[in-house]
């Protein structure tokens, strides 16, 4: 029995939709189904306007050009996270000032914030992750007395809150993923939350090659025309009909998740309680989407081991990233000047237990069991 770390599924009427895009004639973006999904989105997570993209990466870069990025000007942003998040800005020619995470959720500590910003500081990125949100009122706070922009990196945060707000829909700008490893998925995908109304506008005009074919089609000018840079950031309608087929399922996804996160807490608890490993950390003001279950492990060494434990027996666990300020394009934009010791002891010992829509509670039992053997 072969337990991969992650598996795409399909939850409900995904085949039968992208049958309906093709019947509908309608294969490039912008049609019925990317409609239905922006709606979903806007309505359920109470958002002033979705946009969807090709990718979290896309809805990134398209937040670094909404917010102006010139070169030399700086983005707050954690270490721990995903290319994607710096490269977006890094793009535009923005400098990363990383700054160190928290120990118990792994999210930018909001409390080394201020002391990183700069005369040239523009934006702060924070990145909610494992879907549990960081300290938004605490972010948004020294944003607004500094006169930032706040872009919530929420690719792994779909569905989930912070104090009842949904994630994405907090800073000026929020970008989603839909990739096969997220929580909800369309092969790649993504969208761009736009809470700041001042954007609206322009993000059309980025996300349309630099064109004001979105006024055309309202009707709003009569030929459509080069107004601005911008990109191809447009999924096809193929994308969005599996997409919504996947939001329509979205509850009961997140409930299965939510089952199978809480039976490795529970299952591995009296690992935590006797001081063997430490188990994720939820806060009050946070209801988490089960993105992801991580352990802690004493040092590198113990998780090396047991990780080659476990892909013995067919278990296949996944370490993460590898912090950007020590990752070779990190230091050339200067990043071994930051101190980062949260980083750099965490990344080392972090575990990720195989979670997705389809694994079996027993499996649950069987990976944990194994676990509790390899430190017996
Ligand atoms: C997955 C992920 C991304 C990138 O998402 P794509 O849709 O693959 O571009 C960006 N940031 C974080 C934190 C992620 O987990």
């Amino acid at each position: 029995m072969k337990i991969p770390f992650n598996k795409p599924f399909v939850a409900g009427k995904e085949l039968y939709y992208m049958a309906q895009a093709v019947q509908n004639g309608h294969l490039s973006g912008d049609g019925p189904f990317t409609g239905r999904c922006s709606r979903w989105l806007e309505e359920h997570f109470n958002a002033k306007k979705v946009l969807l993209t090709h990718s979290c990466t896309a809805a990134l870069e398209m937040a670094a050009i909404l917010c102006d990025i010139q070169p030399g000007d700086e983005f707050i942003v954690p270490s721990y996270t995903f290319v994607s998040t710096a490269n977006a800005f890094v793009l535009r020619g923005g400098v990363p000032v990383f700054v160190d995470i928290r120990p118990d959720t792994m999210n930018i500590d909001e409390s080394l914030i201020e002391q990183a910003v700069t005369p040239r500081t523009r934006v702060i990125v924070p990145v909610h992750y494992a879907g549990v949100g960081c300290d938004m009122d605490v972010i948004m706070d020294i944003a607004r007395r500094h006169r930032l922009l706040v872009v919530e990196d929420a690719a792994q945060g779909v569905c989930a809150t912070y104090k009842e707000r949904y994630l994405g829909t907090i800073g000026h700008l929020g970008c989603y993923s839909f990739h096969e490893t997220k929580n909800l998925i369309s092969g790649e995908g993504g969208a761009l939350v736009i809470n700041d109304e001042r954007f609206l506008e322009r993000a059309e005009v980025i996300r349309e090659k630099g064109t004001n074919r979105s006024r055309f089609f309202r009707g709003m000018v009569d030929k459509y025309t080069w107004v601005d840079i911008g990109s191809s950031y447009i999924p096809s309608e193929l994308i969005a009909a599996f997409l919504y087929a996947q939001l329509e399922q979205a509850d009961r996804i997140t409930g299965k998740r939510l089952a199978i996160w809480n039976r490795y807490y529970k299952e591995l608890l009296p690992l935590q309680q006797a001081g063997v490993i430490r188990l994720p950390v939820e806060l009050p003001e946070c209801r988490h989407n089960a993105h992801m279950f991580h352990i802690l492990l004493k040092d590198l060494a113990t998780r090396s081991a047991l990780i080659e434990f476990l892909k013995k027996r067919d278990i296949h666990p996944v370490f993460h990233y590898v912090p950007l300020h020590s990752a070779p394009k990190g230091m050339e934009l200067g990043g071994g000047r930051f101190r980062l010791p949260v980083t750099d002891d965490c990344a080392g010992r972090l575990l990720r237990l195989p979670c997705y829509y389809e694994l079996q509670p027993e499996e649950v039992d069987s990976i944990c069991e194994l676990i509790r053997a390899f430190f017996r």
